[in-house]
């Protein structure tokens, strides 16, 4: 993308509405712009990145066998008087009468939804273990929106729900949705911890939630500092197994972390004190194992092997995509702007042209531009007609991870300049050594 041709309202001046990093960020990046409270319009440059969380969702949870569908977002009330919540859920539920005066609501989740269409089609064991899961759009009437998409009222959210024959056979997804988790998280450059965590109305015993540690986090946190040291790193594991999936839930979770809601003094006070530490964390997602809660209200039942009608087993789980952009940004930027992860840039590497309208620049920076697409590779090149200053500092706030800078001096001797937006170090290198080594870098991804 030519910088001149995009639409990138960046912002000088500093949002007086934004009280956090990350919101502050957002807005000055011309990534979002509020519509109404809690509510926002995904400007082309957050829209980028919210589709590259939304990518790797996907992908991670294809590879652990879950089954992607699309659900609507508006919902008829009639099913959740059936499970009971229509009046359960208060005013958090978003209620709209339609044309016929029918009630109907915009969904804050879809237990209800899924059940529905499980019940309708699904009638034996053997059609079972299932799991299904959708990304969409969410609406909560949070009472009080705040921090931009940290707690929006309109979000994006990765939401799956498994279906199995027997506790033991949904206890198993629970493991594989932990294990699912921990790899979305890391492929996004994040440290998320699973902490023991209160069922809430959803319900159920087994509930763990995902924390990422940042100061202005609205949950309170406790844990063995221990649990930072865990990386789940590249392991190759077998989603199948119910041994793997279960020794990577043990792994994780056998320190103690646990949020304010589920902590334990006494427990806390077994670790030793060095390793004690009281934290603040965002929660980006959470799963739940919650038996036959909803099955047996709605009469979701399969046939089991000895002919006999069952309730299913069932549990549910999400990750907050739009919610995802904020906590990232909120662990990775500095004073000048954003750091992206390589994982979830919104573009590869900036290409800064200090002298636009110099025939050999425009002519190198054309030619770094195709041989990066050429590798696959989506270049920003700032091409516009200003300041040499005001073209850093834009690169700085919008945080691509890499910036080649080319300029008619540099090109006397054969070389641009590569620049990592995380250290800020820089090297000189030929045009075509420069591009190989970014070429690299995203190849290890
Ligand atoms: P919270 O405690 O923050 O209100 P929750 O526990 O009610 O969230 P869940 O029902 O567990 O939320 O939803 C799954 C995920 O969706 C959460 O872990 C969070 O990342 C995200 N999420 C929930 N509410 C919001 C919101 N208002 N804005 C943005 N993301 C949200
Ligand atoms: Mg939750």
């Amino acid at each position: 993308m030519r910088l001149s041709r995009y639409f990138l309202p960046v912002l000088k001046e500093n949002p007086s509405e934004a009280q956090i990093v990350s919101h502050r960020l957002m807005l000055r990046a011309g990534m979002i712009k509020q519509a109404s409270a809690g509510i926002y319009s995904w400007l082309p440059l957050g829209f980028k990145v919210l589709r590259k969380l939304e990518n790797i969702v996907h992908e991670e949870q294809v590879r652990a066998g879950h089954i992607p569908m699309l659900m609507p977002t508006l919902q008829s009330a009639d099913l959740w008087r059936e499970s009971g919540r229509y009046d359960d859920y208060g005013q958090e539920m978003l209620r709209i009468k339609d044309r016929h005066d029918r009630d109907m609501l915009f969904g804050p989740t879809n237990e209800e939804l899924i059940t529905d269409i499980f019940r309708a089609h699904v009638g034996s064991y053997k059609d079972l273990p299932l799991t299904l899961y959708h990304i969409q759009w969410k609406f909560r009437d949070e009472i009080r929106p705040r921090f931009g998409v940290m707690r929006g009222r309109e979000f994006f959210m990765k939401d799956g729900y498994n279906f199995d024959l027997t506790k033991e056979d949904a206890l198993h997804a629970y493991n594989r949705h932990l294990v699912s988790y921990l790899r979305t998280y890391e492929r996004m450059g994040l440290q998320a911890i699973p902490m023991r965590a209160d069922g809430g109305p959803i319900g159920g015993d087994y509930t763990h939630e995902f924390l990422v540690l940042a100061e202005t986090g609205e949950s309170e946190v406790f844990y063995d500092s221990a649990v930072t040291d865990l990386t789940f790193g590249d392991r190759d594991i077998d989603y199948d197994s119910v041994d793997q999936c279960r020794a990577v839930l043990e792994e994780f979770t056998s320190k103690y972390a646990r949020t304010d809601e589920t902590h334990d003094e006494a427990l806390f006070n077994d670790i030793p004190e060095e390793r004690r530490r009281v934290a603040r964390g965002i929660e980006v997602g959470q799963i739940f194992y919650f038996g036959t809660k909803y099955s047996e209200a709605m009469n979701a039942v399969v046939q089991g092997p000895d002919g006999k009608q069952v309730p299913v087993h069932m549990g549910s789980h999400g990750i907050g995509v739009s919610r995802l952009m904020g906590a990232i940004i909120e662990a990775s930027h500095d004073d000048k702007g954003i750091i992206w992860p390589e994982g979830v840039t919104p573009y590869h590497c900036g290409i800064v042209n200090l002298k636009q309208g110099d025939e050999e620049a425009d002519a190198a920076c054309d030619a770094l531009y195709s041989s990066l697409t050429t590798l696959g590779l989506e270049p920003l090149y700032d091409d516009r007609n200003e300041r040499a200053g005001g073209k850093f500092a834009t690169m700085d706030l919008i945080g691509l991870p890499w910036r080649i800078t080319v300029g008619p001096r540099g090109l006397k001797n054969g070389v641009v300049e590569l620049t990592s937006r995380r250290t800020g170090e820089s090297e000189e290198l030929p045009p075509e050594a420069a591009v190989q080594k970014v070429a690299e870098i995203y190849a290890e991804l």
